[in-house]
């Protein structure tokens, strides 16, 4: 199996903590992979270690089967498009200006700009100054910026966070309808309702370590000690793991693997 994102052992340290700790993430081409954990547990470090933005302390990172050095990491980054910080664009311009000064940049075409706005679904906007914009279309931008590089790869840090309910329904949206055109989605999350639906591949990191990967059916059915499962109710599941992933799957009884149930 030829995955997206391979990781051996990938681990960051800042001075006596280790923050990631020993990851071997597998993500299939053409998934939507949700990369969940509380805050704190590693995730946009994880992410930057694997766009080469932090280095890690050991471990190997591998994109499209190929080990990420010196050698090749221009060619394996020109084909990540990502959302990591807050979104980005300069206020004073329209996102079309945004849109159209980065890929000047990056030395892309302007009709990319164009196939990446009708997928976000912001041609109505995009003549609209930036600082006009709600929280929710600058992170929709920000993930046209990403788009409009034509990448195999998409990472996306927390892209719901601080939306309202409409502005997670779109992302979330446009996180299926981007798996339908084939691109393959790493997109990480403190909850797990605000994108079980959405992914097909689940990584679950906690305290730096990957305590799950597979798929949904198989979180619903596994029996990993402190996999939070299928709650109605994430006060009990809070008050039971101590800020653990909290599921709002609406459905089923509380089932907490380890906890005594
Ligand atoms: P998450 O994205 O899951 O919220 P992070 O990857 O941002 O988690 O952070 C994981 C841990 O690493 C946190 O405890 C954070 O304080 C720590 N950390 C992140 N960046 C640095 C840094 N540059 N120096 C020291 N500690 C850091």
């Amino acid at each position: 199996m030829s995955y997206i994102v391979a990781t051996e052992q990938l681990t960051k340290r800042y001075g006596s903590r280790t923050v990631v700790d020993g990851l071997n993430l597998r993500i299939p081409p053409g998934c939507v992979y949700g990369f969940l954990g509380p805050n704190g547990s590693g995730k946009s470090t994880t992410m930057k270690m694997l766009l080469s933005l932090v280095r890690p302390s050991s471990g190997e990172v591998h994109i499209m089967g190929q080990p990420m050095n010196p050698a090749t990491r221009r060619g394996l980054l020109a084909c990540i498009g990502s959302l990591i910080e807050s979104p980005p664009g300069y206020g004073h311009l329209t996102g079309r200006e945004n849109m159209r000064l980065v890929q000047r940049l990056l030395g892309l075409p302007d009709r990319y700009v164009d196939e990446a706005v009708r997928t976000v679904r912001m041609q109505d906007q995009l003549d609209k100054k930036v600082r006009d914009y709600s929280l929710g279309m600058k992170q929709r931008l920000g993930i046209a910026m990403a788009l409009a590089r034509r990448p195999r790869l998409l990472i996306l840090d927390e892209p719901t966070n601080g939306l309202d309910p409409a502005g997670i329904e779109e992302i979330r949206d446009l996180l299926r309808r981007l798996s339908g055109a084939g691109v393959t989605v790493m997109v990480s999350s403190h909850l797990l309702g605000e994108i079980d639906k959405t992914a097909t591949m689940l990584g679950i990191l906690n305290g730096g370590r990957l305590i799950f990967q597979g798929t949904r059916d198989e979180l619903l059915a596994a029996s990993t000690p402190d996999v939070l499962i299928d709650t109605p109710d994430p006060e009990y599941a809070n008050a039971q793991l101590k800020g653990m992933v909290v599921s709002r799957l609406d459905r089923g009884s509380v089932r907490v693997s380890g906890i005594g149930d």
